[in-house]
Formats: structure tokens, sequence, C-alpha cells
């Protein structure tokens, strides 16, 4: 077998397992052997480069960028769907399609009505072409980069598939993916998004591929679109799913192949409640007429297809009393205004309490306390107040005013132009806060402290034992033995967690700080760049946006941090305390330091290697990369088709240009 053979091979064998994995849910290979053979697929290619496929596998871990998404026409247009909210509305419509017909010979194909963000997908000779959101109907955004990262799209299709058409769909975001999402947006102070359907098709519009890759995105498919239909054998909606299901596309099987009215009813009903056992969201259920041709014949209006209703579930919605406002404080100081409400029955739980979001909402829905309020669920999500029955309210009612002060620390609250929330400026002095912040910094994310809880750490600063992390390290054990429900083992395993937490390395460290907006990642990002804290503590708010992937807003807010002598003075202290604040060098294992001191940036369409080992590679030889072009750069690195930043540092004349071969070279 020679190499190109080889490649195709891997390829294959990889795409199989990976239809297996995320269309048919059935995996066929460890995750280990899966990565092994990608990695070896993606160093085969690198070095093989005019093996180039744009199907192959290893394009599904991102890293493309998109700056502006192209506008592309629809070859089919993308119509939209006429809803019912009734049953009546749905033997209207089914007398009148039996009349255009003159038939009550009529199948339907039942199909679940996916909350997502649609998707038309052109696949030509097997190969994934292009991916173009809805849009107006008439024309849509190419995100083909985007969607090639989630996993259960086929970029090469299998079996008898036709050559030529276009494909639709909704990308989702399964429910515990979402939850998932916004857990570790919350830890990292972060609002969390809103629902499921937006995120998904926001996912859709992000400039870099790889942060798609990273959400656990899904894309359900329901209709065909064939140019030469003569060459299939499809006759109905319900046997083209089958037929897509043979190309290796995720088609649920949810759908249900009807022949009266009856049937519709029963498909209705069973999923007005089975839907909150689904593990994805959906807002009704969409009702087709079956045969292809019977399709032909109804036709479409200015708007809709004839042939298609859609059946929509109403949100279910209830009316309680709002019997207070509480604010909470989060660890970064953000208020969060909480409804509580008379206890009511809401889609199989009891619903106490609903988000109010802040003070704009608020005023913008007039709530006053003691209005008789509606409540609802958007999807599974927490439930929100949607209105006020005004007719219900009370003559003395009054318009809600909005905490002015922190109900904690009773500090008086800001709110900075631009920001949804208001903020207790208190850090320091107001309680959850400060228990907050000592709270993460002992998280499994940071520095993981095993023998110490959250709970311990809230008795421990009533008891006026720690006001900051730094003061864990002071901790004795003769201290904490008299605290309520506190062994001597238990004792003895907090201080050995805190002792411990000295192994943590860097950017655990620098996560645990709790500098807003700096997530892990970020955390990880920056603990690589600067190496120590002092050098980050030193950056200018310019220096660090030119740190690859960070933005104006992390930037003001590390530097807002450091500036704060409070914040530096810790710091001093867990330095005493032995905790690492910087990169521990050996574990660096660098291949070499020939690049030591210098600065890189590439731009263009890589062939050799991925931008993420392009980095990896810059930094394993003791460089840095950077984002962008100006005085400070020492080499750019181009590939195909490379823009303006190559203009930009031709122009400047100090920025040493090279291809990728010649960066290969360099690095040796
Ligand atoms: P609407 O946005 O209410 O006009 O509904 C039309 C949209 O429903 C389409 O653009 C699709 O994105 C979406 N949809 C979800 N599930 C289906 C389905 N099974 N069949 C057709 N359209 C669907
Ligand atoms: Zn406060």
């Amino acid at each position: 077998m020679n190499s190109q053979e080889y490649i195709q091979q891997l390829r294959e064998e990889l795409r199989q397992h990976n239809h297996n994995y995320y269309v048919l849910d059935n995996a066929s290979i460890s995750d280990y052997d899966f990565d092994m053979k990608l990695k070896e697929l993606q160093v085969l290619e690198a070095k093989y480069t005019e093996f180039y496929d744009e199907s192959s596998p290893t394009l599904r871990v991102g890293g493309g960028i998109t700056k502006k998404f192209e506008t592309i026409k629809h070859r089919y247009r993308m119509y939209s769907l006429d809803n019912s909210y009734s049953k009546e509305d749905l033997l209207d419509w089914e007398t009148r399609i039996q009349k255009i017909l003159d038939s009550d010979d009529i199948s339907y194909t039942c199909e679940l009505k996916y909350d997502g963000a649609s998707i038309n997908i052109t696949y030509t000779n097997g190969k994934l072409v292009r991916a173009v959101t809805r849009g107006d109907g008439f024309e849509g955004d190419d995100v083909t980069t985007n969607i090639k990262t989630i996993k259960s799209v086929p970029l090469q299709l299998q079996g008898n598939y036709p050559k030529d058409f276009d494909i639709r769909g909704e990308i989702m975001l399964p429910i515990a993916g979402f939850h998932k999402m916004n857990e570790v947006r919350v830890a990292n102070g972060e609002d969390p998004y809103m629902n499921p359907r937006n995120t998904a098709s926001g996912s859709l519009k992000l400039q870099d591929s790889a942060e798609t890759a990273s959400r656990p995105l899904e894309c359900y498919l329901y209709n065909l679109k064939i140019k030469d239909k003569g060459n299939t054998d499809i006759e109905t909606q319900f046997g083209s799913l089958q037929k897509a299901r043979n190309y290796g596309f995720k088609v649920p099987d949810h759908a249900k192949e009807v022949t009266s009215i009856e049937g519709i009813l029963d498909y209705v009903n069973h999923w007005e409640t089975a839907r909150h056992e689904l593990p994805f969201e959906i807002d009704g259920v969409v009702i087709k007429v079956n045969d292809l041709f019977q399709q032909e014949e109804l036709g479409y209006t200015a708007k809709a297809p004839r042939w298609a209703m859609a059946y929509k579930f109403k949100a279910e919605q209830v009316s309680t009393i709002l019997e207070s406002i509480s604010y909470q404080v989060g660890r970064t100081g953000a208020i969060t205004p909480v409804a509580n409400l008379s206890p009511i029955l809401l889609a199989g739980t009891t619903v106490r309490r609903a988000s109010l979001h802040n003070a704009d909402q608020i005023e913008k829905l007039d709530i006053r306390i003691n209005d008789a309020v509606y409540v609802e669920k958007g999807g599974e999500i927490i439930p929100k107040i949607v209105g006020v029955d005004t007719t219900k309210r009370d003559e003395n009612s009054v318009v809600t005013a909005y905490a002015t002060h922190c109900p904690e620390c009773e500090t008086e609250l800001v709110r900075t132009e631009g920001d949804a929330k208001h903020y207790c400026p208190n850090e320091f002095g107001c309680a959850p806060q400060v228990v907050g912040r000592i709270q993460h910094y002992i998280s499994r994310k940071s520095l993981d402290i095993e023998g110490l809880g959250g709970e311990t750490v809230a008795l421990l600063y009533k008891e006026g034992l720690v006001s900051t992390y730094a003061d864990l390290y002071d901790l004795k054990f003769e201290q904490i033995i008299p605290l309520e429900r506190m062994a001597e083992k238990s004792a003895q395993n907090l201080i050995d967690g805190v002792l411990a937490s000295k192994n943590a390395p860097f950017e655990k460290v620098l996560f645990g700080l709790g500098i807003r907006f700096v997530g892990a990642t970020v955390a990880k990002k920056l603990a690589k760049h600067y190496k120590n804290v002092w050098d980050l503590a030193n950056a200018t708010q310019e220096e660090l946006e030119q740190v690859d992937e960070i933005g104006v807003r992390i930037a003001e807010s590390v530097v807002a941090f450091f500036i704060d002598v409070k914040n530096l003075q810790v710091l001093e202290r867990l330095q005493v305390a032995g905790i690492q604040l910087a990169i521990n060098e050996d574990d660096q294992q660098l291949s070499s330091t020939v690049l030591e001191g210098k600065s890189f940036l590439f731009t263009g369409k890589l062939t050799q290697f991925t931008r993420d080992d392009a980095k990896e590679m810059v930094e394993q030889n003791a460089g840095k990369t950077i984002s962008g072009v100006s005085k400070k750069l020492d080499y750019l690195v181009v590939g195909e088709k490379a823009g303006s930043k190559l203009k930009k540092a031709e122009a400047l004349g100090t920025v040493t240009i090279l291809t990728e071969t010649e960066f290969l070279e360099l690095i040796g």
C-alpha cells in the first residue's frame, strides 16, 4: 500500500468510527485509539500535503477563522411553515388539502419540530461542499467551516447517494450539553446563556471554528432537496428520511407515518407530554403530506408549503403571586434579582422562584410586589416571568424601586454604562463575594484543595479565621478543631489539603485568583505567555490585547485586578506561602530554545499544519505567538491567500516573512 492509499484507508476508518459513535450512538473504538489514529492521520497529512482532502476527519477539530460570513443565495428557497395552535386548525387544514387534491386517500409523515437553527447543506459527489443558514429564506450566511466541526454531520457520504443535492435540518444544542456549558460560564464569573436555541444559532456564527467544535452541537436532518429526482426511487417524505439515514445522516427516529387525521392527533397528544423526556427541545410537531407528487400538486403559498403544517405547543404558563423580590450577590459582586412566588405547579415541578434578570427587565414589565404574574418555562430551563395581569393589581400597589444598596453589606450598588447588571463594589467586605472567592479558589478546577468544602469556608469566614484565600495558609490545627462538626481527622485533612495546594501549577492558581472574565482557558493562555504572575501584573492594557485570544474586556479586567494593592498584598502572601506563581520550567519540556524571545503570527490558509499545531510548535521552541502585526512582531508566517496582515507587515519592513516550509526549517 502506498502512502496515498494508506491515508485514504485511515480517513475511511475514522469516518466509519465517527459515524458509529455520533450518528448511530454505538462506539466501535475507544476514545484513546480514535485520538491516536486521528493524530497519525494529522501527521501524515502534514507530510503529504498533495493528498489534501476537504472531507478529511482531521477538519473536525476546527481552527479555521471566518472574519466575515459570505452571503449565499439558496438554490431552493427555504420556506417558513404555517402554524396551527389547535386541533380544529389541523382539521381545517386536512379539509383544505383534500379538496385541492380531490382525494381523501392521503397519508402523512408526522415529525418533531426541532427548536434550533435551520441549516441547508449541499453535497456534491458525496462530499459536503457548503452549509448555509436560513437567513431570510432567499439567502443566508455561509457557515461551512463551523458546520464541518459538528461530528454527526457527514463530510463524506456512504451508500448509494444522489450526485447533487441539498439537505435541510436543524442545528441543536441538547439540554444536558447546554447546562454543562452554563456551569462552566457561571464558574468563570460569566452570565449564563439564556436558552439552547439562541446558543445553537449563535454557535454557527462564531468566528473561531475551534470554539464551535468545542460545543456539543447536533444536527438533525429532515428534508432532502434532490436536483435530479428522476434518478432516485424516493416517493414519500417518510421514505426520504430512511434514505438520508442510509447516506450517513443523523435522522432521529421519532417520525411516524399515519394515514388519517386520528393518527395525526394521536401523535400530537403523545408528544405534548412526552416532549419533556426528550434530551433536546421541541416547540411542536410538523405534519407533512407524505407523497412527493401530492406535495408538488399542492405547492406553496407566498410564505410556506401547502403540504405541511406545524402544530405549536403552548409554552406552559401559569399565573401566581409575586410575594417578594430578593437580590443575590455573586462571587464577582454581580446582583441578580430573584422573584419569590407563591408555589405553583408548572410542567411537572413546583416553582417557587423565577429569575428577573436585571433592573431593565423589571422596569420593562412593570413588575410589582403582590402582582399576579405569568410564569413560563421556556423549554425546561429556569422559569421566567413573562408578564403581569394588571387587571388584578391592587390600587395601592407601587412601582418597584430597584435595590440601591447591597442586601449583604449595605454598600451602594454601582452600574457601569453598557452593563445590564448592578454590582456591589465592596469586594473585600461583602460576605458572599469574600466567601465566594475563597470557594472558587479551593474548587476542583482551581487549586482543588481536598479536605475543605464550600460550607467550611463559609464557617471559617464567620468565625473570623479567613477573609482572603491567603489566610488559608495561616490556619492552625488548634484554631479549627473547636469549630462545629470538626473532628480531629477532618481538621488534619484540611491542613494537609491546604499544604498540598502548593503543588498546584501556576495556571490553576491564576484561575483560582478569580479575576473577572479569566476562565480556565484564558488563565492557561496567560500563564503560558507571561510565565509568572509579576510579569502579568506589569503588563499594560495594550500588551495584554496583543496576546493571542485576549480581548479588550479581559485585558481591562486583568489590569484592574493588579492595580488594586489589596490584591497585590494577597499575592505576596501567597508567594511567601510557597504557592506556584510561575510556571515550572521543568514541566515545559521544550524541544529547543531556538525561538527564544521571538514572536510569531500565522496568516492565510495553512496547508502544512493547523493553527493550533503552529502555536504549539512556537511554544515548544520557546517562542511566543501574538495576534496582530506591529513593531513587536518578529516573524509572519504566510499560508495561501494571505491578505491584509501580509501587506501591513511588508509596509512595516521590520517583520521577517516566512513560508510554512521556511518556518518548519527554522525550527528544524
Ligand atoms: P417557523 O420558524 O415557525 O416558520 O418554522 C419553520 C422552521 O421550523 C423551519 O425553518 C425549520 O427550521 C424548523 N423545523 C424544525 N423541525 C422541522 C421539521 N421536522 N420539518 C420542517 N421544519 C422544521
Ligand atoms: Zn455587598
